[in-house]
Formats: structure tokens, C-alpha cells, sequence
């Protein structure tokens, strides 16, 4: 099968040809039929998050189950599946307590040194970016990294649920449980900003405030829930925020990635407020919280992959697709061949779609 692969940190990504093992008893293959063009590939193309080269690139991916191994139950040939980042091993304190996003079993999912690989190309075994390898044809996965979901739900937009949907989504519903009537600003309006500012409005906020650089990206969150947008290059954000919300926001979301904007989040929240970062920072930022945002009982917390526990969440937003409360449509707006993926990470950057997607025959 054809494969975006990872070689060196700055190289485009490499389209090479890459075998697919059979499925081992607990395993699942997927033909790949769709995978969303996410920023965490590119942070490890820059070089902000470091990545062992060999790897097949993507982790946003849906498709159609071909084969399952001895053991798999879950899921039989035929079946739609969205492949989620988050795999859990259903046994350790963090999946048994409700947190399997934060599961400390999933290298336990993976084969063995010894065995052989899932994936192998030029240079032998290669590896999967996020336990997933998105954007290849095929996928060959541990069945805890796929959900199932309805025939009626298209790929394309299903793919997106596997990470920047429910990243978003999760950060507003799982991790800081917003409440009805309560004012959320989220900073950044791209592709995971719009999914917060969507689950937002289900979850009954009264004020939706949108804060992004980009009139395209302001003009989309009007469209999918937000009701007040600022222009961070026009003003202070932080004081337009409070000015709006009459003394600070009860929730803050920072999803871009960029430290300075953490620290506006945590700023813009009002005392006993919630700043949550979910964009990625990279690693050597530090982010300076003052004591008098503690002593005020502001919360600064992170959001992993939405805290989820995807086999709940995932099916809950499809349903909320088909039922048309979550706009899903307007959030792909380029769809592009495997060979074009380096492409998608320009657009991405130039900040000129919300999503692009690679899809395949
Ligand atoms: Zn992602
Ligand atoms: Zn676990």
C-alpha cells in the first residue's frame, strides 16, 4: 500500500510503498478511507515535538474494517470504524477509574520488539505516528483504538471525529464541563477551536466569545455557535473579553499552542474560572501563572485529546451530526489525494482552510 511517511525533521513527507502484516489476534484491518490533515503532524514535520523518523504520518482517520484477528470480537469485516489516538487497555487504575484517555497500558497494545512489525518499508520495520498511521491506505490497528459507527455516517467527516472533533468537543464537555448560561471565550477558531465552540452551544452557554487573527476563521465561528467574535490583532483580547462577559469569562479554551496565549486564557477567566489549554506548547515555553490568579481560584488545567472515553463520546457526536446539531460539513473544507498531503500542511499553516482531508479511491 501507498504511505505518507516521515523521514527527517523540515523534508516533506514522503510518499513510499509500505507492507501491511496480517492482523494479529487482538487486531484490526481498515481500509482507510478518510484522514483529516491535523496540526500534530505537523508540529513533528517542524520539529516542535520530537518523533523517531519511520513513522507513517496521520492519526485523524476513518474507514471500513477488511480483516480482524482471532481474538476480535468488537468489530467484524465490513463495519465503519473511526481509529481514535486514545487507545486504552481496559485494565490499569486510569481506565478503571473513568480516565482512559489517560490510560498507562496502551505500549502493552503494540507488538513486541521481537514480533513482527505491523508496517515495514525501506529501512524494515517502520512505526505508526499516534498508534494510528493515517495516512496510508490501510491501517492495522489494536481493536481499543477503533469505535464502531453507523453505516449512515460519511467517512470524510467521521474522520475528523477522531481527533480534532473530539479534542474540542471533549475539552468544553469532559474536561471542564461547561454549564448552561456560563460564558466561554476559546482562542482560535480553526478546525479544533470551532468543534469547542460548537460543543459549547450544545452544552447551553450563554456567551460564546471567538477570538482568532483570521476574519475567514471569525466569520466560520459566527456560523457554527459563537456570539461575539474579537479580532486579537485589534484590541486586547483579554480586555475585550472581560468588557463582554462584565468581568471575566467562567471558561477559557487556548488552542493553538502558543504559551503568551495560555497566559491570556487564565487572565481572561474571572475569579473561580477555568482556563484550559488544549493547543500544543511546545515543550521549552514556559507559562507563567501569577499567585493573584490562584489566590482569585482560577483553575489552569490541560486537555488531553478531550479527555475522552471515546466509545462513549464518538458515537454521541455522530449522533449529533445526523441529527444535525453538529455541523460537521462546513468544517472540511479541502479534500485532497495522499500525494498532495505536503500541500495540505502549507494550507494548513497559511491558516486558509479549517480542514483539509485526505481521502482515498
Ligand atoms: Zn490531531
Ligand atoms: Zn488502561
Amino acid at each position: 500500500m501507498k504511505a505518507a511517511v516521515f523521514r527527517k525533521v523540515g523534508d516533506p513527507l514522503a510518499i513510499e510503498e509500505v507492507e501491511v502484516d496480517a492482523p494479529a489476534p487482538n487486531e484490526v484491518r481498515i481500509r482507510t478511507a478518510a484522514c483529516g490533515v491535523c496540526h500534530s503532524d505537523l508540529h513533528i514535520v517542524q520539529g516542535v515535538l520530537p518523533w523517531p523518523p519511520g513513522a507513517v504520518m496521520g492519526h485523524e482517520a476513518a474507514g471500513t474494517v477488511s480483516a480482524v484477528g482471532s481474538a476480535v470480537t468488537y468489530v467484524k469485516p465490513g463495519d465503519r470504524v473511526v481509529a481514535c489516538p486514545s487507545p486504552f487497555c481496559g485494565k490499569c487504575h486510569k481506565c478503571l477509574t473513568g480516565n482512559p484517555h489517560l490510560c498507562a497500558g496502551r505500549g502493552g497494545l503494540r507488538r513486541r520488539r521481537n514480533d513482527r512489525p505491523r508496517l515495514s518499508g525501506r529501512g524494515g520495520a517502520m512505526t505508526q505516528f499516534a498508534d494510528i498511521g493515517g495516512y496510508a491506505e490501510e491501517l492495522l490497528l489494536h481493536e481499543n483504538a477503533v469505535v464502531k459507527i453507523p453505516d449512515a455516517m460519511p467517512l470524510d467527516r467521521a474522520a475528523l471525529i477522531g481527533c480534532g472533533v473530539t479534542t474540542g468537543m471533549g475539552a468544553v464537555l469532559n474536561t471542564a464541563k461547561v454549564h448552561t448560561g456560563s460564558s466561554v471565550a476559546v482562542f482560535g477558531a480553526g478546525g479544533v477551536g470551532l468543534a469547542a465552540i460548537q460543543a459549547a452551544r450544545l452544552a447551553g452557554a450563554g456567551k460564546i466569545i471567538a477570538v482568532d487573527l483570521l476574519e475567514n476563521k471569525l466569520a466560520a465561528a459566527r456560523r457554527m455557535g459563537a456570539t461575539h467574535t474579537v479580532d486579537a490583532g485589534a484590541c486586547d483580547p483579554v480586555a475585550e473579553i472581560q468588557r463582554i462577559t462584565g468581568g471575566g469569562a467562567d471558561y477559557a479554551f487556548e488552542v493553538i499552542g502558543i504559551a503568551r496565549v495560555v497566559e491570556q486564557a487564565l487572565a481572561c477567566v474571572g475569579p473561580g474560572g477555568t482556563a484550559v489549554s488544549v493547543g500544543v506548547v511546545p515543550p521549552t515555553d514556559p507559562i507563567k501563572v501569577q499567585w493573584n490568579d490562584l489566590f482569585q481560584e482560577k483553575k489552569l488545567t490541560g486537555s488531553q485529546m478531550g479527555s475522552n472515553r471515546f466509545r462513549i463520546d464518538i458515537p454521541a457526536y455522530v449522533d449529533f451530526y445526523l441529527q444535525g446539531r453538529l455541523n460537521l460539513d462546513d468544517m472540511v473544507t479541502r479534500r485532497v489525494r495522499l500525494d498532495q498531503i505536503n500541500e495540505a500542511f502549507r494550507a494548513l499553516t497559511s491558516g486558509e482552510v479549517l480542514r483539509s482531508v485526505v481521502v482515498f479511491e
